[in-house]
């Protein structure tokens, strides 16, 4: 009776998909983040803060009355539950709000205001009394574009002037129509061909254009060239904002296309750290030992939440079956599943109804559990090549030990192979943090 999600795609399709392309499921991972996402991500580093002109004074609030919102739309934030400006909000959002507008480029992790403060910025933005679109927001997909729009309709709540309409495929209007809406949010495709093609946008009359999610946005075939043509059919004093949950080169680089003369905040992500984190590794010789392995340690593990880590789905999926068959109650948490049913896994286990979650690389990035204290490795992190893949172990293991908690972690070897791997990870991660064995038969000493 373990939990899991129908498979969602057709069998072909979902027995085609190798473990690499749930990594490259950026928008999925994205969306899945929002659904499952009910607050601001901690993050003790400072903001950096690249100015246009260094010599302009470097405004940051403390509160968002510091801001002169209209009433409308602080009673909107206040409505949502924001008490204060997150960390990027602080320097983010008073830019944003300058007169004359200023360009921005703002990187950091899901999950630390960005898409609040630029729904904010954008209500700010339009007068509500001109019936016609002036802000852009452009998203990946239409799932982005409509988690997005609920932002803006939550904040937007006492605001009622100021309308919103999707520009996404399905969304079909009569030929001629000039549209009324203020905002338009949707993906670049149809948003394009409503500005170029269909013309229910005057492109001139936009102020502001808000290219969200970018690095997820050029991991999409044919995303980034129509994004860089809707930014060229706007004015010159549009205002370019642009978010991004990471930021590696190529990024940047589109990036610079879509914003000229941009200011820059970024915010790096807090380190993980295996410096609380006592971790083991068992000595198995097949599949099956690591599964009697694990068994016996399962009293053990399920005293708090754990999660377990296997190289495939059909790993994951034969070792959950297993589990349950020995009478163990585990969700399984799995690529194939559909967004909303992973985020159904996520929640209950969250809400601690299940104890154990067995899952594979895909729910490995950027999803916290937080209360995750015993960490399973079933299989080694490995990469492609099958060399050690040292930051997805970190990020696996990192978790448990949050907030200076202390965690488990158990890494399952079944050959020279991965014992190699092992011994190539501790060395990686330094002296400092040697892995202990433990013997198989005897495993009721674990803490
Ligand atoms: P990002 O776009 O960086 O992923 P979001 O804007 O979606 O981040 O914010 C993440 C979560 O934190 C959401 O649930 C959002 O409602 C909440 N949030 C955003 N800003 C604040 C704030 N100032 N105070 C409290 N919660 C906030």
């Amino acid at each position: 009776n373990f939990n899991s999600g129908a498979a969602s795609k057709t069998e072909g399709e979902a027995n085609n998909k190798t473990e690499d392309d749930d990594k490259e499921d950026k928008a999925a991972q994205s969306y899945l983040n929002k659904l499952i996402r009910s607050s601001l991500v901690n993050n003790k580093n400072e903001v950096e803060v690249l100015q246009k002109d260094p010599n302009s004074p470097l405004y940051s609030v403390k509160s968002f009355e510091e801001l002169r919102l209209k009433p409308q739309l602080l009673q909107g934030v206040y409505g949502m539950g924001f008490n204060r400006p997150s960390k990027i909000q602080e320097t983010a959002l008073p830019m944003m709000l300058a007169e004359p507008p200023q360009n921005l480029i703002a990187q950091s992790q899901s999950g630390t205001g960005k898409t609040a403060a630029f729904v904010l910025a954008m209500l700010s933005h339009v007068d509500p009394s001109n019936k016609w679109p002036q802000c852009l927001c452009v998203s990946p997909t239409y799932e982005l574009a409509l988690q997005t729009g609920k932002v803006i309709e939550q904040m937007g709540k006492f605001y009622p002037e100021v309308q919103l309409v999707y520009a996404i495929r399905g969304n079909k209007l009569p030929k001629g129509v000039k549209l009324q809406e203020q905002i338009v949010i949707g993906t670049p495709g149809t948003m394009l061909d409503w500005c170029a093609k269909f013309k229910f946008i005057e492109p001139k009359k936009i102020r502001v254009f808000v290219l969200d999610e970018a690095d997820v946005m050029i991991a999409t075939q044919g995303h980034q060239d129509q994004s860089i043509r809707i930014q060229r059919m706007l004015p010159k004093n549009c205002q370019m904002l642009l978010f991004s949950a990471t930021f590696e080169e190529t990024v940047w680089n589109f990036a610079q296309r879509i914003v000229p003369e941009p200011n820059i905040i970024k915010l790096k992500r807090e380190e993980e750290t295996l410096d609380t984190i006592k971790q083991y590794y068992v000595l198995c010789n097949s599949k099956e030992e690591k599964f009697e392995a694990l068994c016996n340690i399962y009293g053990a593990i399920t005293i708090a939440q754990a999660m377990i880590f296997c190289h495939t789905r059909k790993t994951a999926g034969w070792l959950a079956g297993e589990l349950s068959r020995e009478g163990h109650q585990v969700a399984l948490l799995s690529g194939e599943m559909q967004v909303e049913q992973r985020a159904a896994v996520i929640d209950r286990f969250r809400d601690g109804k299940e104890k154990v979650l067995v899952t594979t690389n895909v729910c490995a990035r950027g999803i916290d559990v937080e209360q995750v204290s015993v960490v399973i490795n079933f299989d080694l992190p490995v990469d492609k090549d099958m060399n050690p893949d040292n930051e997805t172990y970190l990020h696996r293991i990192g978790r448990t030990g949050r907030f200076g908690k202390r965690g488990l972690a158990i890494n399952m070897v079944d050959s020279k192979m991965s014992m190699n791997i092992l011994n190539r990870i501790q060395e990686h991660f330094s002296e400092s943090h040697c892995l202990s064995h433990l013997s198989l038969p005897d495993l009721s000493h674990l803490p």
